[in-house]
């Protein structure tokens, strides 16, 4: 018989009941060090007290109003957004998938408004992940995104990745734009190095042709600068965001550049919850703390700290761990077992870890991590390797 809830998650049987900072509590009171954030999204740790105090102090005064009447609390994080980043203009959704929407949206409607409307390919990479709606399914491409859900909507190109060549002969009259993941999440905490990135900014510039970043789960101070591009000095046309930026609320976005945006006239795009008071006050509350340069730099050191302990990790477990990658507090431990075991002994040993694919085990903690937490949660890894290499 079919489950009350529609079963298309594998879920473990963890019941937690509380979370404070970066632990999570379950029902039996065992505490578990949460290095997942619920896949990148607790970026201030659960029941952060100013996410607390903002959601609170807003739904004590108004939940929700319709696009349809102006909304002060999203003013004003569109106004941050625009202050701390490339983008004139901002979209509120939920969700990343509805992201994705609109940037495929406004792609599209860019080159129609520009007298081309025989630009709507856009270009994707192997590996990448979008969300799970028709379009961002048919962004991926993969065959265990798209089976069975067809007609797969049509006008995306699906290129290797790392291919210069291949990604060169893809492009024509059609392509419309370069959507793409600075680190892949999903696809296993692939990293576009700088002079990619780069490389793709000059290729779209001399082309013609517009950069959509996805950066709803590396952004929003995950990789230690607060959007991911940032490294590279290159500013996309386009930016999808989600996860952190509502801190666990439910909160997405669409940055744009004006020119970018043209298209999107009255009418054109809308969201009966996008942009709501509550998110976007918790939103703000949010930005506030990770866009201070102080706290990006504690990022980047327990980074720094948290890559040295899990090299050592690595070398002390050879059996289990091959290497470590990734950027800022987005990590990736390459296993020598199937991730999924991995993680189910991390559960036992009390540490939070999420797979992803290429042999990927997860590590996405909250961006307030303190040392000493990390410390546990090395010492606690230790153990469900340990375990693991006994069993
Ligand atoms: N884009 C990326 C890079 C993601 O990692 C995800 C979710 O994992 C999405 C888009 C879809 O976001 P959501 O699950 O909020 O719809």
């Amino acid at each position: 018989m079919i489950s009350p809830v529609l079963p298309t998650y594998a879920r473990a049987p963890l019941h937690f009941v509380e979370g404070k900072g970066t632990w999570l509590t379950d029902e039996t009171g065992r505490r578990f060090l949460d290095l997942g954030s619920g896949i990148a999204v607790n970026a201030l740790g659960h029941a952060a007290p100013e996410l607390v105090a903002a959601l609170t102090e807003q739904a004590n005064k108004l939940w929700h109003l319709s696009n349809l009447y102006e909304i002060p609390q999203q003013e004003a994080l569109a106004q941050k957004l625009v202050d701390e980043t490339f983008a004139d203009t901002v979209f509120f959704t939920n969700s990343g998938t509805e992201a994705c929407e609109l940037a495929v949206k406004m792609a599209r409607k860019y080159w129609y408004e520009k007298g081309k409307p025989e630009k709507v390919e856009i270009l994707t990479f192997a590996g990448c992940f979008h969300g799970r709606s028709s379009a961002a399914i048919a962004a991926s491409g993969a065959v265990k995104m798209v089976k069975g859900f067809g007609p797969v909507l049509p006008g995306f190109v699906h290129l290797p990745w790392g291919d210069h060549d291949a990604l060169d002969a893809a492009i024509n009259d059609n392509t419309a734009a370069i959507l793409i993941e600075p680190i892949q999440g999903e696809g296993g905490i692939r990293p576009l190095p700088d002079q990619c990135l780069q490389g793709l900014r000059r290729l779209c510039d001399e082309k013609g042709i517009l950069l959509i970043l996805d950066e709803v789960q590396c952004g929003v101070g995950r990789s230690g600068k607060l959007f991911a591009h940032e490294y590279a000095g290159v500013t996309p046309d386009i930016m999808m965001v989600a996860k952190g930026i509502g801190g666990g609320f439910p909160l997405g976005a669409v940055l744009a550049t004006e020119e970018a945006a043209a298209g999107m006239v009255v009418g054109t795009h809308g969201s009966t919850y996008g942009g709501n008071p509550l998110g976007c006050a918790v939103g703000l509350a949010l930005m506030n703390v990770v866009s201070e340069p102080a706290f990006l730099e504690t990022v980047r050191a327990r980074a720094g700290f948290l890559r040295q302990k899990l090299e050592g990790l690595v070398a002390a477990h050879p059996d289990t761990f091959e290497s470590v990658r990734g950027v800022g507090l987005m990590i990736g431990l390459k296993t020598k077992p199937a991730p999924a075991d991995v993680v189910k002994a991390g559960y036992d040993a009390g540490v939070i870890t999420v797979p992803a694919a290429d042999n990927i085990v997860r590590l996405l903690p909250p961006l307030n991590i303190t040392e000493e937490e990390i410390a546990e949660a090395i010492d606690r890894l230790d153990k469900a390797a340990t375990a693991l290499e006994s069993a």
